[in-house]
């Protein structure tokens, strides 16, 4: 075996992916995966500086990574990601022992920066903000190690032009950068030629997507911009309506319409819209495009407008709840999904009631909820006088924990009887005699399969759901699609095998 690389992600989607080009790099480069981080000869750490406690387990993580240094001084260890490119020098002045750094405007380096390590000594390479002209700047550009054959993320955005005040993203991402609309589609296009038939698109503001590129062209064709349009957007731009239309072009609901008619993609996921910019065309492209999932993740972050007005969320309780209602009245058998912080400072308990009663309205499927934590650098962790103390804080999070899985639990339960389209994500992990697979609702299902018949990853089947929990339903497969072929005879046509009821 060659040299081998190993990487550890703490954080979001956006990381995970972030995560996957840089193994695609190392790749590239000639590295082989190892399954241990601490046998690799390449340790990368790619971090995030939006989750709670991600200081200590950045550097509780480096503090046992120096007995590996010790013992085979060769090894590299790398830290990338936001807390990298937030604490910058301060992470080889806190952990010696690391050898490159680097932030997230130049993931697109990591090879070559582990290779300058590796003959010259330890780097650190932050850059201050992306460049727009540098395509290799999306994760989405680059090559790729990914998880799964069937799935695949695709970055059509990065940065954040908001500024809400717990938010740590637009100090450490920088504003908002769209990927050129026809480089998506062709990206896309390409994924599903190779087998992919679900994609996510992600991006900090999905919703936003294009606002900048629709400014550059207007500043392009009024000669006073810096129009960064690239041929790919050129042929969609002139050759549809769009250049009769005087809205800003294009919208996400354009990229979501083009990705989800691409033949052999069948799920198109996102993540995540901001609810202030959630547009009646993003709405209409969900109901309209069956490829894309009935499934909305719209971040709520609190029920209360003074609490939203502190937050700079930009909307309140009431508009949140108008565009939910649009969305659910528009796409049926919508699922939704939010996130939500408890014990932002100043949360009074009037504060905290009116959440709990916009969640009970809401009827969400699932919610990821937090405590405050303030994270250094943003507004919030300055309102030290009106922070909330942790056991009231505890105590209103499990309050909305008991209503959130209330309505978790009603919406499982009325998906008994059902048979759900489900594509499947392996053995259960948990009991490998159990096929666990995700609906097009976002919600898994496991379900057991004859013996020596369970579908492999990726393989669309149906399953009827027999029972129901907060935050999984059971099942019985019902009948499984035959397994894609491979590419280059790959057809559209569907072909249903009959499954024997367990
Ligand atoms: S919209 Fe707000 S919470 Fe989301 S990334 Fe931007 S600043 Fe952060």
């Amino acid at each position: 075996m060659g040299r081998t690389y190993a990487i550890r992600t703490f954080g979001c989607q956006m990381n995970e992916h972030d995560s996957e080009r840089i193994a695609g790099l190392l790749e590239d480069d000639g590295y082989e995966r190892a399954s241990v981080l601490e046998e690799a000869d390449v340790m990368v750490l790619n971090t995030c500086c939006i989750r709670e406690n991600a200081d200590n387990k950045l550097y509780g993580a480096l503090g046992r990574l120096k007995a590996v240094k010790a013992e085979r001084p060769d090894a590299l260890i790398a830290v990338a990601g936001c807390l990298a490119q937030k604490d910058r020098e301060l992470v080889r002045e806190r952990a010696g022992h690391v050898d490159v750094v680097f932030g997230t405007h130049n993931v697109h380096r990591a090879a070559e920066l582990v290779d300058h390590a590796r003959r010259h000594g330890p780097v650190v390479e932050i850059l201050a903000e992306t460049v727009r002209e540098d395509t290799e700047a999306f994760p989405s550009a680059l090559p790729v190690r990914r998880e799964a054959d069937h799935s695949a993320w695709v970055t059509i955005q990065i940065g954040c032009d908001n500024s809400c005040t717990f938010c740590i993203v637009p100090a450490v991402r920088g504003p908002e950068i769209s990927r050129p609309f026809g480089e998506l589609v062709d990206e896309v296009r390409d994924l599903a030629a190779g087998g992919v038939s679900e994609v996510t698109l992600l991006g900090q503001n999905v919703n936003s997507y294009g606002r900048d590129l629709a400014l550059s062209r207007r500043g392009s064709a009024n000669g006073n911009g810096n129009g960064q349009a690239r041929a790919g957007d050129d042929a969609w731009w002139c050759g549809s309506q769009w250049t009769s239309d005087r809205r800003a072009r294009p919208l996400f609901a354009d990229l979501l319409r083009a990705v989800g008619e691409i033949d052999g993609i069948r799920r198109v996921r996102f993540t995540s819209p901001h609810p202030k910019d959630l547009r009646p065309e993003t709405i209409a492209a969900m109901a309209a495009v069956p490829a894309v999932c009935e499934h909305l993740h719209l971040p709520l972050q609190s029920g209360s407008d003074a609490v939203l007005k502190a937050m700079r969320r930009g909307y309140t309780a009431e508009r949140y709840l108008e565009r939910l209602r649009a969305a659910r009245a528009a796409v049926t058998d919508l699922a939704v999904s939010t996130d939500i912080i408890v014990g932002f400072p100043g949360e009074t308990e009037a504060d905290f009631v009116q959440t709990l009663e916009v969640a009970a309205e809401a009827r969400y499927d699932s919610a990821f909820t937090f405590i405050f934590s303030p994270r250094p650098g943003t507004a919030a962790a300055e309102m030290i006088d009106r922070f909330v103390p942790h056991d009231v804080s505890v105590d209103r999070y499990e309050r909305l924990r008991r209503v959130i899985e209330r309505s978790s639990r009603l919406a499982n339960e009325a998906r008994i009887g059902r048979v759900e389209e489900v594509v499947v994500e392996g053995p259960s992990k948990k009991d490998p005699a159990v096929t666990t697979g995700r609906t097009r609702r976002n919600t898994l299902v496991h379900f057991g399969s004859p013996p020596g018949e369970v579908p492999p990853t990726g393989t669309y089947a149906h399953v009827e759901v027999t029972a129901a929990a907060a935050n999984f339903l059971q099942g019985a497969l019902v009948d499984i699609e035959a397994p894609r072929a491979a590419p280059a005879q790959a057809t559209s046509g569907r072909r249903l095998i009959p499954v024997a009821a367990s």
